[in-house]
């Protein structure tokens, strides 16, 4: 047998249970509030797929639950706006570098010249990225956010979930202020309300595992989709939105998610992490109790025992 079939036969034989092990930790996290409708999400659920370049998977624990994307959105948010715009107009408006601080954090805006956003993985990076997709109207921006997720998910019926999208919407005091913020800096163009309707839009994307797996595929196999050939996302961006999730994908614990697991990946605060093994798998992951600093608390502990047990280190 191939090598590559010996590993991936071992990953199906040992996945159950290591989720069952990392799933414990879920009970020393807590999953997330500020948007409303997310605490509806089990907290002790966890659940992983994995997917090679044959689109064979393996897949264990609660893979089936729908999740929404939350922050996982940005990296691919950040790859259409480059496509439509190109690097030099992108990083006019965002920066390149970690901050170290949360998330959702607008201190550096004040503190830092020239008070463009840091990086387009934090919230104000990735408002200000999806004011630069293009589109004549939110309804349009919004149709091609979806279809190119689609697109590169390989499923047509990815959809907004509404009440995740409403409920973000009704509560996000803090994403507007940023939003505004970035409005009157001139770093924002556009209309504030639409610019932030597309953003919640695009966070409230719901999906499976599988799904993850899936688009990971792509950023995996260098921006073309290998199980159909097809050329999705020039080698470039994708080059691009790798390094951004090694160096900020897991916000101010990017750097301790380096060093455990060393692959490039991205949480989302419904507890959703996208990660892959480059030139090999497109992995999903799905563990709604968060740690301290908004990353699933068992996904991250799911991802590092596997790194360690496959070797999957590129450092
Ligand atoms: N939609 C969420 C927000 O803007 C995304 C944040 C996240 O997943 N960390 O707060």
């Amino acid at each position: 047998m191939p090598s590559d079939d010996i590993e991936f036969e071992r990953i199906r034989e040992k996945l159950p249970g290591f989720v069952e092990a990392s799933r414990k930790r879920s009970a020393h996290g807590k999953v997330a509030s500020y948007i409303p409708e997310l605490s509806k999400m089990p907290k002790d659920a966890l659940g992983i797929a994995i997917m090679d370049g044959n689109g064979r998977t393996a897949s264990a624990g609660d893979c089936e639950i729908a999740f929404t994307m939350q922050s996982i959105s940005k990296v691919f948010t950040l790859i259409l706006a480059l496509m439509d715009n190109g690097e030099a107009a992108v990083f006019d408006k965002v920066g390149m570098e970690p901050t170290g601080d949360n998330f959702n954090s607008m201190l550096k805006l004040e503190l830092v010249q020239p008070g463009i956003p840091f990086n387009p993985l934090i919230n104000a990076g990735a408002i200000a990225v999806t004011s630069l997709i293009a589109g004549s109207s939110p309804q349009e921006k919004t149709g091609r956010v979806l279809a190119f997720f689609r697109q590169l998910a390989d499923n047509p019926s990815l959809d907004v979930d509404k009440s995740v999208y409403e409920s973000e919407a009704a509560t996000a005091n803090l994403n507007r202020s940023m939003g505004y913020l970035l409005k009157d800096r001139g770093v924002l163009e556009g209309n504030v309300e639409e610019v932030l309707d597309v953003y919640f839009r695009h966070c409230s994307v719901s999906v499976t595992c599988a799904d993850i797996a899936r688009m990971a595929l792509v950023l995996a196999f260098g921006g073309t989709d290998p199980i159909t050939g097809k050329p999705l996302i020039p080698r470039r961006y994708v080059q691009i939105a790798k390094t951004f999730m090694t160096t900020c994908g897991m916000y101010n614990a990017s750097g301790e998610f380096a060093i455990q697991v060393g692959l490039p990946a991205k949480s989302g605060v419904s507890g959703g992490i996208l990660t892959m093994v480059p030139g090999r798998y497109g992995i999903g992951v799905v563990g709604p109790a968060l740690n301290g600093k908004g990353n699933s608390i068992a996904g991250v502990h799911l991802m590092e025992t596997l790194s360690r047990e496959f070797d999957w280190s590129m450092f």
